[in-house]
């Protein structure tokens, strides 16, 4: 059960290009969606029942839009010296309140208060919030994701994301990370698309390791940027 790298390249042409017609579409669909607003107010029974239907399929193009463009080369990335410990524990309280509602609880395992990378805090939550939801949906029947943290002696900042979910089989595994592929009914399969982008970026490597009706856990690693009270502590022993 050895664990996968995942390859980043998968992401370069599809993924690009339809983030490109993404800002397109946007636009004329929030029109569409306010002019059948209107309808709605004067429409009768039956014609409000066919707008239900109507509105949640907008609900789903917006949904994808708004997943392409996150792919698209954002405008305001910011690379600062970020507490990567803070930023997941944002992210785990954010997503604690839709995990209670399907029996999952998140653990998190610091060894550390702090640990530095140099990066932009909102794209790497976007990251954190994509494997955590992932996880969630791998657990129908509950169970704990485990988000662990900690930093070799490489100065090399390795998290985790551990489920007890409902696994990968190979397929599915050689496939991860492609755009549009999800094993989901309301998938997008954008998400890990969007994740293998954003530690591209960051020049971070992500592997997986998954093993059916285990569960699985997606390991990533940063170079770390030295936090000042450890390098105090490094000064005081020398
Ligand atoms: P989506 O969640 O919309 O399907 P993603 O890119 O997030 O798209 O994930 C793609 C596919 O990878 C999923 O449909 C699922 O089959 C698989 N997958 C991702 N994360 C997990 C996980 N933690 N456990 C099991 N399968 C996973
Ligand atoms: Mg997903």
């Amino acid at each position: 059960n050895e664990t996968l790298a995942i390859e980043s390249q998968k992401l370069s042409v599809a993924g690009q290009l339809a983030a490109g017609i993404a800002h397109e579409v946007r636009n004329p669909l929030t029109s569409i969606n306010g002019f059948l607003q209107l309808l709605r107010d004067e429409a009768d029974e039956k014609t409000k029942e066919y707008l239900g239907i109507v509105f949640s399929e907008i609900k789903r193009i917006e949904l994808v839009l708004s997943e392409l463009l996150i792919l698209a080369k954002p405008q305001s990335v910011t690379y600062k010296r970020i507490n990567i410990i803070e930023t997941l524990d944002h992210v785990s309280k954010l997503l604690n309140t839709n995990a209670i509602l399907y029996n999952i609880e998140i653990q998190t395992e610091f060894h550390e208060r702090e640990l530095y990378i140099r990066g932009d805090e909102n794209q790497l939550k976007q990251v954190f919030i994509n494997l955590i939801k992932n996880a969630i949906e791998a657990m129908p029947h509950g169970g704990t994701i485990t988000i662990h943290a900690d930093f070799n002696s490489h100065n090399k900042v390795q998290l985790m994301f551990k489920d007890e979910g409902v696994g990968m089989k190979k397929e599915t595994l050689d496939k991860l990370g492609e755009p549009f592929f999800t094993t989901k009914t309301k998938g997008t399969g954008l998400g890990l698309t969007i994740c293998l982008r954003i530690l591209r970026d960051h020049g971070a490597d992500i592997r997986v390791q998954s093993e059916q009706g285990e569960g699985t856990t997606f390991h990533i690693m940063f170079d770390g940027v030295q936090s000042s009270e450890r390098k105090k502590r490094e000064v005081l022993q020398r």
